[in-house]
């Protein structure tokens, strides 16, 4: 993965955030919360580097939030530090009560994300957290969150089993009792996997998504585990954005 040199991610200031992007309102395209109005900060820098190994047979979609091989993070149009204050006061200036706070892996910056959602709860929006699943949530974080949206890698995503699956993050997600837990998939045989690690981690709210940019790739994705995944007992999530707007960004 190429981290910047000396990224002061990890020790951004509490007030501050490194943001890829802000965009909405528009639609919450994935898991249960799909087609309800919300805004998005999306920001930068990720543990994870998706699709990057040979091994991988899908891509991440924001390689933008991560990848330096690819994007340069000293460009403003890639990563640019914003104030607690100034995304507090751009969401609560729209009109949607969801605010969607994602990434890359937003809990990289947990200092700043903590004062943001405190901030949005506190305003009454309701604030839902997306992650990989490696990073432990601090209690603040927990209590002010309306929900985790988690969505741990498959072996398919490429990265080893030790960076994708963290036992201690998985497992306090799932004791939080504010997670879901949605799966990408490119094929069957990923149920699986996604059952033994529901059974390993008593994950409650398992999701299934189809991976795909495009409208007819989602919808084949929704057709071929769809049997399979309600005989399992789990959810299906479509992708709504792709749906309507294909793979434009800020979508
Ligand atoms: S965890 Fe998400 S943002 Fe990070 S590389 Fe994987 S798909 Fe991309």
């Amino acid at each position: 993965m190429g981290r910047v040199r000396g990224d002061p991610v990890t020790t951004a200031r509490e007030d501050e955030l490194i943001v890829a992007e802000t965009f909405g309102p528009t639609f919450q395209g994935e898991g249960p919360s799909a087609g309800q109005q919300a805004v998005f900060i999306r920001l930068s820098r990720c543990n994870l580097s998706c699709g990057t190994h040979t091994s991988a047979s899908w891509a991440c979609d924001t390689p933008y939030t991560w990848d330096w091989k690819r994007f340069d993070p000293k460009d403003p149009e890639v990563a640019r530090r914003e104030s607690v204050g100034a995304l507090l006061a751009w969401a609560l200036s729209l009109p949607p009560r969801l605010v969607v706070l994602t990434g890359g892996e937003p809990m990289l910056q947990w200092r700043g994300l903590e004062r943001l959602a405190v901030g949005l709860r506190a305003a009454g929006r309701e604030v839902e957290v997306e992650t990989n699943g490696t990073l432990v949530p601090r209690p603040t974080l927990v209590e002010a969150v309306t929900a985790f949206n988690v969505s741990p890698k498959l072996a398919a995503a490429g990265d080893s089993e030790r960076r994708r699956i963290v036992p201690d993050a998985l497992a306090s997600l799932a004791r939080c009792g504010k997670a879901r837990f949605k799966f990408v998939v490119n094929h069957l045989g990923e149920l699986d996997e996604i059952a033994a690690l529901a059974r390993r981690f008593a994950l409650r709210e398992v999701w299934v998504m189809p991976e795909g940019t495009t409208a007819g790739a989602v919808l084949d994705g929704l057709r071929a585990v769809a049997e399979e995944t309600l005989a399992r007992g789990w959810h299906l999530s479509t992708r709504q954005h792709v749906l309507i707007w294909g793979d434009e960004r800020g979508r």
